[in-house]
């Protein structure tokens, strides 16, 4: 693992320290990030990391992302920083989504490229895909066709950071990329119940229906498809991507295609986690949003074809125990 840096400057080779700036620490994958980064001691080994929330400076603002990079002068970047949330936030909320992140994201490329980043790692979806398409779903497909309706303008602005690395690549030779993710959960998720994706919410919802005797109000038909990745396991995978992966193309960061599971099977799992008893209603009123994006991990298992993903249940269970365990803090 490298804790310096190799830099070709007018005065020949010099060596500056690793600094990683995280964007959006604070969030469900930065706590997964910091967990991982403590667990393996970085800081010990002469890497500085920053874990960084809106309330050190709303990237939304270019000014105020000028001055954090300025404050910190990283050598490297991990942009997680975003709106985020589930399919009924989306429907919501479709323009700030795209409002927002286009804005985030096109601060922070750019302050990364005139502050002399190295290495910027920006965190796309598997959701930004095209809506029709052939499946598994594959790096090379992002820009093939519109998005699914429902979450379009979030889609639209992560698409074009994959634009942007590809232009600042191009016109300055920066070796910017991009992780897609499929859908994340872990501790620190937001398990707030209107907002959230389907895996938190449903555990906010389960642990309410337990402790107050009611039933559980899953919303659809629970017959939609996902793979879901544990946010500990992603982390883990981003801060490889961050060392090894030189390629400005998108990487996939998924469990395979065989681990893609209906609604039906998480809603059964987290049940089981709760030892929940009551009844369980799916309300078909509501949306399935996208009936499914399954996502190859061919390519990333290219690279790492032993990587051990934590498995599902055991997942699970962690976090309904966490959200259990810090239901009066938790984001929700
Ligand atoms: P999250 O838990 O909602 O965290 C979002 C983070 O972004 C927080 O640290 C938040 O800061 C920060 N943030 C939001 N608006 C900001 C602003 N205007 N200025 C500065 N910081 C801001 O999200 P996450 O689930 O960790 O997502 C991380 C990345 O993964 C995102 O890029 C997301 O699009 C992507 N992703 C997520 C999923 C998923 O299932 N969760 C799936 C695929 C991809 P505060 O804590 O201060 O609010
Ligand atoms: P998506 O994967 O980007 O579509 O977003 P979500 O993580 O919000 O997952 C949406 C899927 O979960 C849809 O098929 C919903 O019908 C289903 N679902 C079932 N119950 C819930 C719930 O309580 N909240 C959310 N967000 N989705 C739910």
């Amino acid at each position: 693992m490298f804790m310096f840096l190799q830099m070709e400057g007018k005065t020949g080779p010099t060596r500056r320290p690793m600094r990683v700036l995280v964007t959006g620490g604070s969030g469900l994958v930065g706590k997964a990030i910091e967990f991982v980064v403590r667990e393996e001691k970085y800081e010990s080994k002469g890497e500085t990391w920053i874990f960084l929330s809106s309330k050190d400076a709303d990237l939304t603002n270019a000014v105020e992302t000028r001055e954090i990079f300025k404050k910190h002068q990283p050598t490297h970047v991990i942009h997680l920083a975003a709106m985020v949330g589930g399919l009924f936030m989306h429907l919501r909320k479709n323009l700030d989504f795209w409002r927002k992140n286009l804005a985030i994201n096109d601060n922070v490329l750019q302050t990364a490229h005139e502050s002399d980043v190295v290495k910027v790692v920006s965190c796309l979806s598997t959701c930004i895909f095209p809506d029709v398409t052939p499946y598994p779903i594959d790096e090379t497909m992002i820009h093939n066709g519109p998005p699914h309706d429902s979450n379009s303008g979030y889609a639209y602005a992560k698409r074009m950071v994959d634009v942007h690395n590809r232009a600042c690549f191009q016109q300055h030779g920066r070796r910017y990329t991009a992780v897609i993710p499929t859908n994340i959960f872990g501790p620190y998720d937001n398990f707030n119940i209107e907002d959230a994706h389907v895996l938190p919410a449903l555990i906010h919802k389960t642990y309410k229906a337990k402790r107050d005797g009611t039933s559980l109000e899953v919303w659809g038909s629970g017959k939609g498809l996902r793979q879901f990745i544990f946010s500990v396991d992603l982390a883990r995978l981003i801060i490889w991507v961050l060392r090894e992966y030189d390629e400005i193309e998108p990487i996939i960061l998924s469990v395979g295609e065989e681990d893609e599971m209906t609604i039906k099977d998480v809603v059964d799992e987290i049940v089981k986690a709760f030892n929940f008893t009551g009844p369980v209603n799916y309300d078909t009123n509501k949306s399935d949003g996208q009936l499914k994006k399954t996502a190859s991990n061919a390519k990333l298992r290219s690279y790492l074809p032993n990587f051990t993903f934590t498995p599902f249940h055991t997942a699970v269970k962690e976090t309904c125990d966490w959200f259990a365990a810090n239901y009066d803090t938790a984001r929700k």
